[in-house]
């Protein structure tokens, strides 16, 4: 088994590095939500939040963890108990997560609309990965985009690049559903022109969601990567070391091709 018949793949972490975009958007967001005149961010916000990037699973709490950070909590706190926080300040404003992540999502399509070729500009590919991708196909792999991230957006940054994905391999947060039940969707379901007999490999960068796709028992047959260079913490790169269940990735297996990530 060394190698999957469908590949599965985070967006954000795992092929694209946008964190420069994710500030300036979160800060837009921020200025929209907290009625406060949209100027240049106070300095040091933004090399802040790069760090604490791997608390956010989903975009409504970006511009959430910048008014905690301005508000006076501290990196500690939010990297301890950041979930605690955001529903707290939810609570606290009478924002909603959705209301939130329409302001996120509209400042986003507004800069696209506007300037694609600098909204395109604040993110690059992670050195390796795309070309793992297209070898992939090439050997008969199906991949798949599962994210929380908008699968427009997603599309507007592939475009830039050779990879030959349709819609329906693009799975982004309109799917509505968690990455469990996306993941358990293949699994039964394989995609036409698959074998029948789905092996899901998933690389993901976010520790806390590999747990979840470890805690369903009808998950089991797949295997799971933690990205070790996408947004997570060294605590949570020892931590994956350590699972017997999750294998620890770098960027340096990845382009050895599948029986490295397993070796
Ligand atoms: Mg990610």
């Amino acid at each position: 088994m060394a190698s999957p018949t469908i590949l599965a793949l985070d967006f954000d972490g795992v092929l694209c590095d946008g964190l420069i975009e994710y500030f300036q958007t979160a800060w837009r967001a921020y200025c929209q939500l907290f009625d406060r005149a949209d100027g240049t961010p106070p300095a040091g916000l933004a090399e802040r939040f790069y760090p604490l990037r791997p608390v956010i699973e989903t975009g409504w709490e970006m511009p959430l963890l910048l008014h905690a950070l301005l508000e006076g909590v501290t990196d500690v706190a939010v990297l301890a108990d950041w979930p605690a926080i955001a529903q707290q300040i939810l609570a606290g404003t009478g924002l909603t997560a959705d209301r939130t992540m329409a302001v996120v999502d509209g400042v986003r399509d507004r800069w696209i609309r506007t300037d694609l070729t600098g909204w395109l500009s604040q993110h690059r590919f992670y050195p390796g990965v795309l070309e793992q991708v297209q070898g992939a196909i090439a050997a008969g792999v199906y991949p798949v985009i599962i994210s929380t991230k908008e699968g427009r957006f997603i599309q507007q940054l592939l475009a830039q690049h050779d990879l030959p994905l349709e819609a329906a391999q693009i799975l982004g947060k309109e799917v509505r559903q968690p990455k469990t039940a996306t993941l358990q969707q293949l699994l039964a379901q394989p995609p036409v022109g698959t074998p029948g007999q789905a092996t899901i490999w998933f690389i993901e960068d976010r520790l806390l969601t590999l747990h979840r796709v470890a805690a369903q028992p009808d998950l089991d047959a797949v295997t799971l990567f933690l990205a070790d260079w996408g947004y997570n913490t060294e605590a949570e790169r020892a931590e994956a070391h350590r699972d017997s269940r999750i294998h620890l990735l770098s960027l340096s297996q990845l382009v050895q091709g599948f029986p490295a990530w397993v070796a």
